[in-house]
């Protein structure tokens, strides 16, 4: 299949505290990789993969904030255009699961809405976790949101993720 070929790209945006995993979702969808102390590059916006939905090509660009979740005038810059979203919160910090409805808040504000996803990363940390996937699937319910619980790092349900995004954006348009 040539590039000029594929006719559905999305931009998706991975968003949520610091830490939380977003970039390795990202390593680890894109090229397959997991590293603990994968250094984000500033300066690289996106990496991409393809995938075929329904026997049609979808190419899926993921979108990292480089660690600079806090700048509003980055995250802004980089919420542009953006089709679908994944909120990510890890099961071992607290702060990230209650900072959830404001990020979602700050995409919706800038790009209006779109397909979204709610993400509950390291489950492999179970004797870390201080979040419970009771709480998740609670707040998934509130949000209306479909909700995957993954480990970036044993790569479970990490391409799930990212296939129901494409789906529902599919859907949608
Ligand atoms: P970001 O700041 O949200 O982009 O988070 P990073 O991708 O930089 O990840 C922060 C740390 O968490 C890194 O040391 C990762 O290796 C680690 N990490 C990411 N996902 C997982 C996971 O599913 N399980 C475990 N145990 N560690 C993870």
């Amino acid at each position: 299949m040539r590039e000029e070929e594929i006719e559905t790209a999305i931009k998706v945006v991975v968003v949520g505290n610091g830490a939380v995993g977003k970039s390795s979702m990202i390593q680890r969808y894109c090229k397959g990789i997991f590293t603990k102390d994968y250094k984000k590059t500033i300066g690289v916006d996106f990496l991409e993969r393809q995938i075929e939905i329904n026997c049609e090509d979808v190419r899926l660009m993921l979108w990292d904030t480089a660690g600079q979740e806090e700048f509003d005038a980055i995250t802004k810059a980089y919420y542009r255009g953006a089709q679908a979203c994944v909120l990510a919160f890890s099961s071992t910090d607290r702060d990230s699961f209650d900072a959830i409805q404001s990020w979602k808040k700050k995409v919706e504000d800038e790009v209006g809405e779109l397909a979204m996803v709610l993400v509950q990363n390291k489950i492999d940390l179970e004797d870390e976790a201080v979040v419970q996937q009771e709480e998740g699937e609670e707040l998934a319910k509130q949000l209306k949101l479909r909700f995957y619980r993954t480990s970036v790092k044993d790569n479970v349900n990490v391409d799930e993720v990212f296939k129901y995004l494409a789906e529902k954006y599919l859907q949608e348009i």
